[in-house]
């Protein structure tokens, strides 16, 4: 028999690693819900701390810092999977994580992520691990054009390298060899379209998945979704239930967000989870029920999940540090659909998450014109979405 875990009283204290933009609108949301936030960050002008959050300034392995997050807090959450794993074990052993440590081990290595969703029979695209510049070569035989990405510590496109041709092979191992981490060859996939799912799972094992997005990348650095995805429904339902069994396979308590590729056939192979709430999930915020961010705190808190209705179809348009000056001169030009969200970062640099932009329309295609008149965003991608 399951016990049923007593749901956390507003009030609660919950302490959040790294108070980034995701700490930021898990705070807003959970203000909301009655809960009280501490967040672990380095920096003193963390995102997280913009909103009233209280802040414990050190380094993610700072044990005394650590100790007194531990202390005061009922539950902890991370917002990101770059920290470290061993921390997030030993905060394990003297407080509440819902999300465990187990789960930040596999998604945060390429290899084990790979590795376990084989075992569940998830289909991911063929891969081999990299040790030697020769290795590169004999993968490349095997499966053709590569995609060669470092193990650990990569994210937004950082740490990969395309291999179309073998004369790119040692340029590309030397600069991926460089971070001394694990190399993975991934077979270069000739997808159709990339989507996520957004799953979310308690303890009383209570699933439910937001509906799919598809997502159009720059760089690598995801520039736009559209809700819903343009899937077939027998391919949309698939890659519902890929999400669910992996959120049942990991016995997660969170929110995950599960990148896939869509093949012409609409085979579905996933790339990459996330254990936390998901850039491609924060049109939650205003075109569902529940957003993304009150859904994870729900998880993590034992409270009932929230309905994943989608009100109308959306679409989320990334703001980088190359996109804000100019969307701050054309904020009286923005279609009335639209809802802005900033971060507050003081730095804006090129590449940077600064913010992002949330519309809903019955007609997305009606969307077009006054976001491509605005010309912040490439238009090019807009049409390729809208
Ligand atoms: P990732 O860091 O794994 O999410 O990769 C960032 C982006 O690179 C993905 O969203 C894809 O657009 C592209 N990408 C990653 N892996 C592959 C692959 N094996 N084949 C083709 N494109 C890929």
């Amino acid at each position: 028999m399951i016990s049923v875990p007593e749901p956390l009283q507003p009030g609660t204290m919950i302490g959040i690693l790294g108070g980034g933009q995701l700490a930021q609108m898990l705070i807003l949301a959970g203000h909301a819900m009655g809960f009280r936030f501490i967040v672990l960050d380095p920096n003193p002008n963390c995102p997280a701390n913009l909103v009233g959050a209280a802040q414990i300034t050190a380094a993610y392995d700072d044990q005394e810092a650590l100790a007194k997050l531990a202390a005061s807090c009922v539950v902890v959450t991370y917002e990101f999977e770059n920290v470290n794993a061993d921390s997030v074990s030993w905060l394990e052993e003297r407080v509440d994580l819902p999300q465990g440590s187990e789960l930040l081990r596999i998604s945060q290595n390429r290899l084990r992520e790979k590795t376990f969703l084989e075992k569940l029979a998830v289909q991911v695209s063929p891969f081999q691990k990299i040790t030697t510049e020769n290795d590169v070569l004999e993968a490349f035989d095997a499966l053709g054009e590569l995609m060669l990405k470092t193990v650990t510590g990569g994210y937004d496109g950082r740490g990969q390298a395309r291999i179309s041709r073998t004369e790119q092979i040692p340029d590309a191992f030397a600069a991926l060899n460089q971070a001394k981490t694990e190399i993975i060859a991934e077979q270069f996939v000739l997808f159709e379209r990339e989507i996520s799912v957004i799953v979310a799972r308690n303890r009383l094992g209570e699933i439910r998945c937001f509906t799919p997005v598809e997502n159009l990348h720059k760089k690598n650095i995801l520039t736009i979704s559209r809700i819903p995805a343009r899937l077939v429904s027998e391919v949309s339902e698939q890659a519902q239930n890929v999400a669910k069994k992996i959120a049942e396979g990991l016995e997660l308590v969170g929110v995950l967000g599960v990148e896939m590729f869509v093949l012409a056939d609409g085979e579905l192979l996933v790339n990459e989870i996330a254990p936390r709430p998901h850039n491609s999930g924060h049109f939650t915020q205003n075109a569902c029920v529940t957003s993304q961010f009150e859904q994870h705190l729900r998880a993590i808190t034992n409270l009932p999940l929230g309905s994943t209705e989608l009100y109308k179809p959306a679409v989320m348009l990334n703001i980088l540090g190359e996109h804000l000056p100019l969307l701050l001169e054309k904020l009286k030009d923005l279609p009335p659909e639209a809802k802005l969200h900033l971060y507050g970062k003081q730095d804006c640099r090129t590449g940077r998450k600064m913010g992002h932009l949330n519309l809903t329309s019955d007609s997305l295609e009606s969307l077009l014109e006054p976001l491509r008149k605005l010309g912040i965003w490439d238009a090019a991608l807009l049409s390729k979405m809208l």
